[in-house]
């Protein structure tokens, strides 16, 4: 398993520990920008990423900026921990948007992850 693989792989596990509580959704600001897009949410981010890396999505510009127009602010990181579920969404983004990056830089509009 090259590099790629196991980032691949860890993304896709961390994402799996994501309950679908979806208590982080309201605390989003893109969320509330967007009138209620789940895309723009932290959960619908995850999604998203997850779903490119199982392959049952395409990049399109779209789904770009969902992933982009996260604003680290952590607001859903500290409601999904005040919870008891911990995951680091800021960092799972930041994986996902690194991954699309370098497969895009080196395959084109076409890659997969
Ligand atoms: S609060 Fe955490 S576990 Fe719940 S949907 Fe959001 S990311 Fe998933
Ligand atoms: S870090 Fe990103 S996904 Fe999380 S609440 Fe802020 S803008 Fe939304």
């Amino acid at each position: 398993m090259n590099r790629q693989e196991e980032q691949r792989e860890a993304l896709l596990g961390e994402i799996s520990k994501c309950r679908s509580c979806r208590f982080c959704i309201d605390v989003c600001p893109t969320y509330q920008a967007s009138g209620g897009v789940e895309s723009f949410s932290p959960y619908g981010r995850l999604q998203i990423i997850k779903y490119l890396l199982a392959g049952r999505l395409d990049f399109d510009d779209s789904l770009t900026y969902c992933l982009y127009s996260c604003l680290k602010c952590r607001r859903c990181e500290n409601i999904c921990k005040s919870k008891g579920q911990n995951l680091d969404i800021c960092e799972l983004i930041h994986s996902g948007r690194y991954l699309l990056s370098t497969n895009l830089a080196r395959e084109g509009k076409h890659a997969k992850l």
